[in-house]
């Protein structure tokens, strides 16, 4: 139980990855704020915790409003004393379309849920630890932080944000005792995936054969690089862009 004593927010917490890291961090004996804007399912997951006698509350937050991310930090504080670990984790899709034909609504609204909420949150996580002296912050980038994919340009854009938000940051605060760091998974089966619009035909013939490994990720998967780049063993790992991706990246 090497996250004892640790409180641990999970933004996007009800459901895929984050539901995923929200019950390895509890596993692994953190104390666990669970954060979404989906109540029920949110608070799924909080039993589930209570249930294997873990320590967790479910907190809702709408990543793209400032206040709510702030809102967030201080219940956190105000129930577990301090924040130790964030997991800036909630994210959409967002539209499908080539560039001339997205609307900007579409845009605006996939950079502001997948990348002005990971500085609303950072913004807010960063005081709070700053103040303690100490705190690891992973934020959920994707392989398309990296790399460009057809008829996702918001999404692409606001996921290589995320990696130059995390390097910048990284440079601020590490000698400050906080780590910083964002995780690439490529195609992992979460309800995501489903919502924007990729069923299992599509999954089998278009999306396993860009992973090398010969399948897509799981939750849990990522969920174990999450837990590590949090804990105290990775405590010369900052600034850094960890992909978890089935070799996607090696093409
Ligand atoms: P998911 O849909 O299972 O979970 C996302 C969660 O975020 C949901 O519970 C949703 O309610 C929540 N959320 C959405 N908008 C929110 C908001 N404004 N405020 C608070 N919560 C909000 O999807 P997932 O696949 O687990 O995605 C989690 C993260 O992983 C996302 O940032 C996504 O971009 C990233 N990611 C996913 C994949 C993949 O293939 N599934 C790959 C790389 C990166």
């Amino acid at each position: 139980k090497y996250l004892s004593g640790k409180t641990a927010i999970v933004t996007g917490g009800a459901s895929g990855i984050g539901e995923a890291t929200a019950l390895l961090y509890a596993e692994y004996g953190a104390n666990v704020v669970v954060s979404d804007i989906h109540e029920m399912q949110g608070n799924k997951v909080v039993k589930q915790i209570q249930q294997h006698d873990g320590k967790a509350i479910f907190v809702k937050a709408d990543v793209s409003q400032p206040e709510a991310c702030e809102q967030l930090v201080n219940t956190t504080v105000a129930t577990f004393g301090s924040l130790d670990i964030a997991f800036n984790n909630a994210g959409i899709g967002g539209e499908s379309s080539a560039v001339g034909d997205m609307s900007i609504e579409g845009w605006n609204k996939v950079i502001t849920i997948n990348l002005n909420s990971v500085f609303y949150c950072m913004k807010y996580q960063l005081l709070q630890m700053q103040k303690q002296g100490s705190g690891a912050i992973v934020n959920n980038s994707s392989i398309l932080g990296s790399v460009g994919f057809a008829n996702a340009a918001g999404y692409v854009a606001a996921k290589h944000g995320v990696i130059g938000l995390t390097q910048t940051a990284a440079l601020e605060y590490s000698a400050k005792g906080i780590r910083i760091n964002a995780i690439g998974p490529a195609f992992i089966n979460t309800p995501l995936l489903t919502e924007a619009g990729m069923d299992n035909n599509v999954k089998q013939s278009f999306l396993v054969p860009l992973h090398p490994i010969g399948r897509l990720g799981e939750s849990k998967e990522v969920a174990e690089l999450v837990v590590w780049l949090s804990s105290d063993k990775a405590s010369f790992v900052t600034g850094s862009y960890y992909a978890v991706d089935g070799g996607y990246l090696a093409r």
